[in-house]
């Protein structure tokens, strides 16, 4: 328990418990956002302006997406890739059950049909060998999730697509910062998607970004985030007028500039926190090797996670969650396969790996608040056993 003392100030397992217990996500908010919110507070221009194009700009160069359009949600990101994709009215969208609701919900609202393929037990992507068979007449796109922030393998997915003539959609909502074969997750297929809700690397409140690499998918994306009037190709005139035609319905998608705001103010120090994950992650990786019971996710050389989540697959994960909450810490499953959905379909039983997934998988804390001393605080807990 002499951990516990070096940690907290209140110095009784009880405490610890209450309301100091280690949570699994913690939203970070950098100490100059107030004062950066506040000011396009007092300036009264609270919509989408100058900041949104600095919080683009700030995210090409300093993360390395491809042309990036900021977004009011991740799940706005997702149904806009869908939509300037070509993904319409009985089209089928081939992809991993291993995420959130929205990846598939979006597809929906696009008026196709999620198509579920298998994931890759050993670290929750989409298994690039369990696609090609699902591929028929109406498959219009390829959506990988890369699961906790490390990347799916994006070569043998793009060669299937290219194969096939399919668009690759990327869901990089847990994969800001993460990179594939030397290249940034925002720069590598035709759309990425990233989402800065309260809990993700990087928030705006809520917010998201929509990489397109072909510029003028970008365009599309840009006109219709904002109803579809192409702002940058329209003056207002000197009565005050914008002169436009209307020829396609867009959406209220934008970001605006009070949320901006809170984006680049969090963008400062990023590249540190993200550096900070990688460290974490590491020693949790080393000194829980040998734990009995526990099997780690198994990440290839070539590609660098994001670290959004801390996972892998644990006996008894009913014992492991109390024993742990016993000790203050949180730890939990994060999303089983997303076919057991009605909307969905329902449970699919020729998805042997997410079934297995589903069983063991569990996570623990993975966040900016946390210390050295928690993770040490953790892994000497998770060694004690369950
Ligand atoms: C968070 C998340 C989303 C949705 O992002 P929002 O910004 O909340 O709309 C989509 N997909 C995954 C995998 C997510 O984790």
């Amino acid at each position: 328990m002499a951990k516990i003392d070096a940690v907290l100030p209140a110095s009784n397992a009880a405490t610890l418990l209450t309301d100091k217990a280690i949570s699994m996500f913690a939203t970070f908010v950098h100490p100059t956002a107030s004062q950066r919110v506040g000011a396009v507070l007092a300036s009264g221009f609270l919509s989408e302006g100058k900041l949104v194009k600095d919080f683009e700009a700030q995210l090409a160069a300093e993360l390395g997406m491809v042309h990036p359009t900021a977004l009011n949600s991740g799940t706005s990101a997702l149904h806009l890739a869908l939509e300037v994709a070509g993904v319409g009215t009985g089209d089928e969208v081939i992809m991993a059950p291993q995420t959130f609701v929205a990846s598939a919900t979006t597809v929906i609202q696009a008026g196709a049909r999620p198509v579920f393929a298998d994931i890759e037990y050993n670290t929750g992507n989409l298994d690039p060998a369990d696609v090609e068979h699902r591929i028929t007449p109406r498959t219009k796109a390829i959506m990988a999730v890369h699961w906790a922030g490390y990347p799916c393998d994006m070569a043998a997915i793009q060669a299937i697509a290219d194969r096939h003539r399919l668009v690759v959609i990327e869901d990089a909502a847990h994969a800001l910062g993460a990179s594939y074969q030397g290249r940034a997750i925002g720069s590598l297929s035709d759309y990425t998607c990233f989402s800065f809700q309260a809990i993700k690397h990087l928030t705006t409140g809520d917010g998201g970004a929509l990489c397109a690499r072909d510029p003028e998918k970008a365009r599309a994306v840009r006109r219709r985030r904002w109803f579809g009037i192409d702002r940058e190709a329209t003056a207002v005139s000197e009565e005050g007028e914008r002169d436009y035609d209307l020829v396609e319905a867009g959406y209220k998608y934008h970001l605006s500039d009070y949320a901006a705001a809170l984006g680049l103010a969090n963008l400062e120090g990023l590249g540190q926190r993200l550096a900070t994950r990688r460290v974490w992650a590491q020693r949790y990786r080393a000194e829980l090797q040998q734990v009995p019971g526990l099997t780690h996710f198994e990440p290839r050389a070539d590609r660098e996670s994001a670290h959004w989540l801390f996972g892998f697959h644990v006996e008894n994960r009913l014992g492991f969650v109390r024993a742990l909450k016993a000790r203050g810490i949180a730890a939990s499953v994060v999303h089983r396969g997303i076919d057991r959905n009605t909307l969905f379909g329902g449970l699919r039983s020729d998805l042997y790996q997410q079934r297995r997934f589903d069983e063991t998988q569990i996570h623990i804390p993975m966040h900016d608040a946390l210390t050295d001393e928690q993770v040490g605080y953790v892994i000497d807990a998770i060694r004690q056993g369950w």
